[in-house]
């Protein structure tokens, strides 16, 4: 009796969990088809690449974004950086707590970057940076300056002014007012 009953719980549990996967592999897919959408939609707008990406927060999507890197003349407005901000100012708060980001293409380094600071919980992406390589978006070489001393880089990079620069930290721990984050 007593084992019937839990036979019947696991087995009821279970389906329930299957029809859960099911439901959220077909939402998944249904998130990265609105992705897609935006990134024609823009291309075909001439707002700029092919590059679609959407956030979503308790199944609704609360942010959006295509890349708009030509028509505003904005090199850093890539589709995530675009979704980013949306879905930060409609939720008025810096970071993207429980959401999850749907982006047609991986990430380049700048949005990867973004996202991280961002904090959402997951990232799904469509295809991929080989993908994007070959159509002519190719990011390979930021990657590989990462690494490089800072004079080696294709952008050399020089420090100076550090001590003057330190100041801003002195006061920023001295700051009692501050939103940490
Ligand atoms: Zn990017």
């Amino acid at each position: 009796m007593c084992n019937n009953f839990n036979k019947k719980f696991i087995d009821e549990a279970a389906k329930a969990l299957q029809n859960q996967d099911s439901y959220d592999t077909e939402n998944h897919e249904h998130f990265m088809n609105e992705a897609v959408k935006r990134a024609i939609e823009g291309m075909n707008n001439n707002d700029g690449g092919p590059f679609g990406c959407v956030i979503v927060k308790d199944g609704k999507i609360i942010g959006k974004g295509n890349n708009k890197v030509t028509s505003t003349n904005d090199p850093t407005a890539h589709a995530e950086v675009t979704a980013i901000r949306d879905a930060c100012k409609n939720l008025n708060s810096f970071q993207l707590d429980g959401c999850i980001l749907y982006t047609s293409c991986e990430p380049c380094p700048m949005c990867l970057g973004a996202i991280y600071w961002a904090r959402p919980e997951k990232v799904y992406f469509g295809s991929n940076k080989t993908d994007a390589a070959n159509i002519g978006f190719d990011d390979a070489f930021i990657y590989k300056e990462l690494p490089l001393d800072y004079n080696k880089r294709s952008i050399p990079f020089e420090q100076i002014n550090r001590d003057d620069a330190l100041k801003a930290f002195q006061l920023w721990q001295e700051k009692e007012d501050k939103t940490a984050y």
